[in-house]
C-alpha cells in the first residue's frame, strides 16, 4: 500500500470528523439499556437508514425465541453488507449495541451525548458506541476511496453481549452468520484502546457446590448437623490447598491485567439455613440447623489447561474432604463454560492491524488476551471462526463507570487503522 492511499484515507476520514461526532451521539441517544433490552429495534433502525444510505443491504433480524425474547423486548440485530464487485475475503465488523445500566455519580447526562474538550459523555460512549461509529466511518471512507475492492465487507450492531450474547451474536453465529465459508475476518471493535489488540479471552466455568446437613432445632444442634459448617471445610481447603495450586499455574496468553496471567478461583456467591426474607418482613428468623448450603464457583482457566482437568481438580478436593470428614456429602453441578480462545497472531487479521497501528500511531502493536470472554466466544464456539479480534477505540476502565467517555481523536485515529486493515484484506482494484 502507498504512502498516497493512507493520505487519501487519513482526509476521508478527517473530512468525516463532524459526522462521527454526530453518529456516536445519535447512537448514545438511543437508550438501548439492558436488562430489560430496550429500543433495540429503534437503535438497529436508525443504523439501517444510515447504512442503506452508504451503499449497504441492510437486513434486520430478530432472535425469536432466543434468552430473553419477548414481544414487549424484542431482541433485534442489525447486519449490513457492501459487496466491492469480485470475489475475496469478508471482513466482518461486529459490535454489541445494548449498554449496561446507568448507575449513580454521573455529572452529564447519561444519554445526552454531550461533546466536551473531545470527549463524547454517555452511557455506552466507549462500551461499545463509539467503536461502532468508528467501524462505519472507515468502512465509508474505505468505499469513498476505494470503491471496487475484492470482498465484501459486514457490519453488524447486535444485541445482549452485556448479558451473555444469546440473543445477539450466539443467535446469529446459530444461523450460520459466521460461518468460515460466509466470513473470514471479524474485527470487534470493543474498547481496548487504539494501540492494543486483544486476541482471545480465558476460559470459564461456573459450577454450584451443595453441601448437605439435617435440619434441627437451633437450641439443640447436636440432633443435627450443619451443612454450613461443612461447607466452611470447603471453604478451607479452597483457601490452603487450591488457590495456591492455581496460582502456580501460569499462561504464555498475554492477559491484561498481568495479575489475570495465571488460574484464578471466585467465590460468586454462598447461602446457607432459611431462606432470606424480603424486606417488607418484619419477624425474626426460626432457630434451625442448615440442611443445606450452596456456593457458586467461577473458575478462570488458561489455554494450556484442559476443562476436564479443572473440574476433575474440584471434585478431588471435594472427595478428599468427604473421605475424612464424619457425615460430609456434598453435589456439584456445572453452570456454564466457555473455552479460551486465542487468535493467531501471525493471521493475515492480526499482521494487517498491526502494521496499521504501526503506520497511524508509530508504534507497535501491544497483544493483548481478555481476563473475562465476551461475544467472540460465540464466534469461536458456534461459528467456528478463528480469525476474530477485539480491536477499538476507548479505554476499557471507562466502561460500566459513571461518566463514560470515547475521545474524538481515538475515534478518528482507529478509523484509520480499520480502514487501513481493509486495503490490505480486501485487495482494491
Ligand atoms: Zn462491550
Amino acid at each position: 500500500m502507498g504512502i498516497n492511499s493512507q493520505a487519501q484515507l487519513e482526509a476521508e476520514i478527517a473530512a468525516r470528523r463532524d459526522a462521527l461526532i454526530a453518529l456516536t451521539q445519535d447512537l448514545i441517544r438511543i437508550p438501548t439499556l439492558n436488562p430489560p433490552g430496550q429500543n433495540y429495534f429503534e437503535i438497529c433502525d436508525y443504523l439501517k437508514t444510515r447504512l442503506e444510505a452508504s451503499g449497504f443491504t441492510v437486513e434486520l433480524i430478530r432472535a425469536k425465541g432466543a434468552l430473553a425474547d419477548s414481544d414487549t423486548h424484542p431482541r433485534w440485530n442489525m447486519v449490513a453488507r457492501y459487496e466491492g464487485g469480485m470475489a475475496g475475503d469478508t471482513v466482518h465488523f461486529n459490535g454489541h449495541h445494548d449498554v449496561v445500566e446507568v448507575g449513580h455519580g454521573w455529572t452529564k447526562p447519561p444519554f445526552g451525548g454531550v461533546l466536551e474538550d473531545g470527549r463524547i459523555y454517555g452511557r455506552g460512549a466507549c462500551d461499545m458506541k463509539g467503536g461502532i461509529a468508528a467501524a462505519i466511518i472507515a468502512a465509508e471512507a474505505f468505499i469513498a476511496t476505494h470503491p471496487t475492492f475484492k470482498g465484501a465487507i459486514e457490519i453488524s450492531a447486535t444485541a445482549d453481549e452485556e448479558s451473555g450474547g444469546f440473543g445477539g451474536v450466539a443467535y446469529l453465529a446459530e444461523q450460520g452468520r459466521f460461518d468460515p465459508s460466509r466470513v473470514q475476518h471479524v474485527i470487534i471493535p470493543e474498547p481496548l484502546q487504539k494501540d492494543r489488540i486483544c486476541l482471545g479471552h480465558r476460559g470459564v466455568w461456573w459450577a454450584e457446590v451443595e453441601t448437605k446437613g439435617r435440619i434441627a432445632h437451633g437450641s439443640m444442634p447436636f440432633l443435627g448437623d450443619s451443612a454450613i459448617s461443612h461447607m466452611g471445610a470447603v471453604l478451607s481447603e479452597i483457601e490452603t490447598h487450591l488457590l495456591p495450586l492455581l496460582e502456580g499455574k501460569h499462561t504464555a496468553m498475554p492477559v491484561v491485567p498481568p495479575q489475570a496471567r495465571q488460574s484464578t478461583l471466585n467465590i460468586n456467591s454462598i447461602h446457607g439455613g432459611e431462606a432470606e426474607q424480603s424486606a417488607d418482613y418484619t419477624g425474626l428468623p426460626a432457630p434451625c440447623v442448615a440442611d443445606r448450603c450452596r456456593i457458586v464457583i467461577d473458575r478462570r482457566f488458561l489455554i494450556e489447561e484442559d476443562i476436564q482437568n479443572v473440574k476433575a481438580e474440584v471434585t478431588a478436593m471435594l472427595d478428599k474432604i468427604k473421605a475424612t470428614r464424619v457425615g460430609f456429602d456434598y453435589e456439584i453441578s456445572d453452570l456454564f463454560e466457555v473455552q479460551p480462545s486465542m487468535t493467531d497472531d501471525r493471521s493475515p487479521l492480526v499482521q494487517s492491524v498491526g502494521q496499521a497501528i504501526e503506520r497511524v500511531l508509530e508504534r507497535k502493536a501491544e497483544f493483548v488476551v481478555s481476563p473475562g470472554t465476551y461475544d467472540q466466544k460465540h464466534i469461536d464456539r458456534i461459528g467456528k471462526l478463528k480469525n476474530c479480534i477485539a480491536y477499538g477505540p476507548g479505554i476499557l476502565e471507562l466502561a460500566h463507570q459513571p461518566d463514560e467517555w470515547i475521545g474524538v481523536d481515538d475515534m478518528q485515529d482507529s478509523a484509520l487503522v480499520m480502514a487501513l486493515t481493509l486495503v490490505e484484506l480486501l485487495p482494491p482494484f
